[in-house]
């Protein structure tokens, strides 16, 4: 299994993007801008999209992606997520006003879209590919996903802020390759950070105090412009030991 990062960023500008990683070729993990990168044979291909959560930089590009590809398909796109993220598409998006009900066209019966709702802990396998959704804490209902292949783990936390089950999960994951981990603010941002509830590096560096694994750290979300100001407080604050890096657009793991 591979994947490869279209998007990483908490916002967009100077080439910049929003949250969208591609698993293999048919598999995509939340659908900002990233995804609009690709070319329309690679959206074509895509038939399954799993969201973190409701947030707009995480679903922007489906409904272009919808609009631009569905038709060259043989099945409709299925979308996972959390029910209540669901009810959001369904209430303010696919709403025949923002953009039409692709779930009902061309016809109800053979539609270019169809939702399967998730609960958290739950696992999708596909082809032996393994994706569970893991807790999250965000302003609204979110998870993040554990993605399991043939050679290992990779475990992305989506928007969140502190909260132990991603560390414990991180902790009980033995083949894990791969942590990806958001911080979206630097510290001087606190207030901001925790009324979105995202981390910032004083709370990262705290909950990576409880990480026992060895797998690298990639630090995802970051505020655009601030970029190296939260890496280089990261830097001071977190635990000696462990490798942690920016995780770049255009980056791939294919020893999953
Ligand atoms: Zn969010
Ligand atoms: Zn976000």
């Amino acid at each position: 299994m591979q994947l490869r990062v279209l998007g990483c960023s908490g916002g967009i500008g100077d080439g910049r993007h929003t949250t969208s990683l591609l698993v293999d070729t048919d598999i995509l993990i939340d659908a900002g801008s990233g995804l609009t990168q690709l070319g329309r044979a690679a959206l074509a291909r895509i038939d399954h999209l799993f969201l973190t959560h409701a947030h707009l930089d995480h679903i922007l590009a489906l409904p272009l992606m919808l609009d631009s590809v569905a038709g060259e398909r043989d099945g409709p796109l299925t979308v996972y997520a959390l029910p209540e993220v669901i009810q959001v598409l369904k209430d303010c998006v696919f709403n025949w006003q923002v953009w039409p009900d692709f779930t009902r066209i061309p016809a109800p019966e053979s539609p270019f879209m169809r939702y399967v709702p998730l609960a958290q802990g739950s696992t999708v396998e596909l082809q032996g590919r393994r994706i569970t959704a893991i807790p999250a804490h965000h302003t609204v209902p979110a998870v993040g996903y554990h993605l399991q292949g043939a050679k290992g783990s990779l475990i992305f936390s989506g928007d969140t802020d502190s909260h132990a089950a991603l560390w414990e999960t991180a902790n009980a994951t033995d083949d894990l390759r791969h942590l990806i981990v958001e911080t979206s603010f630097p510290n001087r941002m606190q207030a901001i950070a925790e009324a979105s509830r995202h981390y910032y590096p004083h709370s990262l560096a705290r909950d990576l105090a409880d990480y026992r694994g060895h797998a690298p750290v990639w630090i995802t979300h970051l505020k655009p412009g601030g970029e190296a100001e939260i890496m280089q407080e990261i830097d001071q604050c977190a635990p000696a030991g462990l490798t942690i890096k920016a995780l770049r657009q255009g980056q791939v793991m294919d020893d999953l």
